[in-house]
């Protein structure tokens, strides 16, 4: 019901301020602009500790963590993938609480920080770290005088709970396709964009583990956002299923629910495809009206603008290609 309310305001005021607007009215009317209150602290099972009152820490092996903020209203993970000459943390969260001691906890190597995408809830913000490595995409690249990114309003969505954009001192760009080395490990940077442009997955080239940011986690997936695009999201698809060998599970960046951090299988992933497929094609069920709420299987929920707003075009088409 909610939905319909929110949805029938959204479209009011879309056609209101103009279509092109629509990404920053419905962003404002979906945010309070201030951080969310604390949930309780949870159960969380037996194979994770609670490094204080806010931080999890799992081992998903003996070099690879998930850094859980089970009491942020968006439940986020982050993972610190550890080699055995340096360390990435993939994300950081929204800096609510500073994640770097966390990960300094657990590895004395240097950590490079790197954000599956720009969104402030991945971000850390105010947090610094000594190391940063961001996707190389042309357009970002360009922005990037001196390697400084300053994020902008739209990739960064800050506002949505009073955060400010941090610019980002990058050390390493990070092309679509290529593999970090951190020693004895080696991660292959796969582009995979639709929740928004600039989003990346890593695939730990001998676990088989992929970490999968905002593409994909168990909940309802934003595809409506501002530079959300529904051929991206399908090509990101691709790019995924194109290394079904090696994948073993998937982590991504946000929950539902305790225990643990949000894991899934490669059939997520084979049934988004399906669901795109079908929402291109129009076969696809739907409830709402803003956003267009497609269920993809007992885990996912695919949430997308009206049919006739949805984008098929990839943005990124020629990166996509580079990936495969
Ligand atoms: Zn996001």
């Amino acid at each position: 019901m909610k939905y319909v309310a929110v949805g029938i305001i959204c479209l009011g005021l879309a056609a209101w301020g103009g279509i092109a607007n629509r990404h920053a009215i419905i962003i404002d009317l979906l945010s309070t602009g201030a951080p969310p209150q604390l949930n309780p602290a949870t159960d969380e099972g037996t194979d994770t500790v609670w490094f204080d009152d806010y931080f999890t820490i799992q081992s998903l092996d003996a070099q690879t963590f998930a850094i859980g903020e089970p009491r942020y209203a968006q439940q986020n993970y982050s993972y610190l993938i550890v080699g055995s000459q340096r360390a990435v943390l993939f994300d950081a969260g929204p800096g609510f609480r500073n994640i770097r001691k966390v990960a300094e906890s657990l590895t004395e190597l240097p950590i490079t920080f790197v954000p599956s995408h720009f969104h402030y809830d991945h971000t850390g913000n105010e947090i610094t770290f000594d190391r940063v490595a961001v996707v190389d995409l042309p357009y970002i690249r360009a922005r990037a005088v001196d390697d400084r990114l300053i994020l902008n309003v739209s990739e960064h969505l800050g506002s949505a709970e009073g955060v400010a954009a941090p610019t980002l001192n990058i050390n390493e760009w990070l092309a679509p396709g290529s593999i970090m080395y951190l020693g004895e490990r080696q991660l292959q940077v796969l582009y995979t964009p639709g929740h928004t442009e600039d989003s990346i997955s890593l695939l730990d080239l001998s676990s088989g583990l992929l970490f999968s940011g905002d593409f994909i986690y168990p909940g309802p997936l934003y595809a409506f956002l501002s530079n959300s695009n529904m051929g991206d999201y399908l090509a990101g698809a691709e790019t995924v299923m194109n290394h079904e060998a090696t994948v073993t599970a998937i982590y991504g960046a946000h929950r539902v629910r305790p225990p643990g951090a949000p894991k899934l299988g490669l059939n997520d992933v084979k049934d988004l495809r399906t669901a795109l497929n079908n929402i291109r094609a129009g076969n696809a069920k739907a409830s709402g009206l803003y956003p267009r709420e497609y269920k993809v299987n007992e885990r996912l929920v695919l949430l997308a603008e009206p049919e006739f707003l949805q984008d098929w075009q990839p943005s990124g088409k020629e990166l996509n290609e580079l990936n495969n």
